[in-house]
């Protein structure tokens, strides 16, 4: 079953108490279509500049991803930078520069149209619906990232995208300010009444929180002794999220709790090493050696 994703291909700039790098691939639509990869086909629609070599197109190689739908186009790749506090919990952005997305006007090649599954990372929710518009039968699922960025800058087209999506993945903070709310409860409700039926938020070292109609589950985030770089870990849990949902073919809740744990196995692993580092030498069997501990993990009796 393949996956459509649309979000930014980038070149981060990234600081942490573990080192600085000027300059690494990144993007959430590279981190989620890597993550997603490891359980499903992936076609991809972004744009990059013509800094962006083979070299860096490389991490798509060999993986099942389609870039039929990654153009190109004269101009600087999407840019971004952040720094990260002492104990990786808290992130300033630096810099964001849209380059080559400020005019992009994707266009789905034939056969991402019938995309059952679609996921709308991180950019331009005017862009994010233009790409949904473009899918010719209502997928299976619809799911939406965003950030702060968005959330202020370009509000009511993004409470019109939110109305044609059946997931919202958003970490704490962007769930608190999208719904004026602090208790993430009450947030869900207010979200489900803007259009996605369930909300799945991301909390960093704290794990992940999916609410929905049925009510509510929660995986732990797998504790590393040396988490190295939280960037693409919320967009690598929604690869494992959304790829593993693909795979299963259905939307049970059983299907959505496993999904969960993907996402957070997925997650983990990004932030063992700086940018996609650890993700580029990821092998499937070391994923599920991880789901095995998570159940470990959480497993008790009463
Ligand atoms: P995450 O750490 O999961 O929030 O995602 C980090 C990735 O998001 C980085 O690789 C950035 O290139 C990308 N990113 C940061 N800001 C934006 C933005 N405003 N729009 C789209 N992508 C962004």
């Amino acid at each position: 079953m393949s996956l459509l994703v649309v979000g930014s291909v980038a070149f981060d700039g990234l600081e942490s108490p573990y080192g600085k790098v000027e300059r690494a691939l990144g993007g959430a639509a590279t981190y989620f279509a890597v993550a997603a990869s490891f359980f499903t086909h992936v076609n991809l629609v972004a744009i990059v500049g013509d800094d962006f070599t083979a070299a860096d197109a490389a991490i798509f190689k060999g993986r099942h991803i389609d870039t039929l739908g990654l153009e190109r186009a004269p101009g600087k790749t999407f840019f971004w930078a952040g720094r990260y506090s002492e104990n990786l919990n808290e992130r300033v952005t630096l810099t964001t520069e849209l380059n080559v997305f400020a005019d992009f006007k994707p266009r789905l090649p034939e056969p991402y149209r019938t995309s059952k599954y679609v996921f709308l990372a991180n950019i331009a929710p005017d862009l994010q619906r233009d790409v949904l518009h473009q899918v010719k039968k209502r997928p299976k699922i619809a799911a939406l990232d965003t950030m702060n960025y968005w959330i202020e800058r370009t509000n009511a087209d993004l409470l019109e995208t939110l109305r044609h999506v059946d997931i919202l993945m958003i970490n704490d903070a962007e769930t608190r300010q999208l719904s004026n709310e602090h208790n993430l409860m009450r947030a869900a409700r207010h979200i489900f009444k803007m259009g996605p039926s369930t909300l799945v938020v991301k909390r960093g070292e704290y794990g992940a929180m999916m609410v929905d109609e049925r009510g509510v589950f929660c995986v732990p985030a797998f504790p590393l002794e040396e988490p190295h770089d939280p960037t693409g870990a919320g967009d690598c849990f929604a690869g494992g999220f959304m790829g593993y949902l693909a795979s299963a073919g259905d939307k049970s809740d059983a299907s959505l709790r496993r999904a969960m744990v993907y996402g957070s196995v997925m997650g983990s692993f990004a932030v063992e090493k700086f940018g996609l580092d650890r993700l580029r030498t990821l092998k499937r069997a070391e994923i599920h050696a991880r789901a095995r501990h998570f159940a470990k993990l959480t497993q008790f009796e009463l």
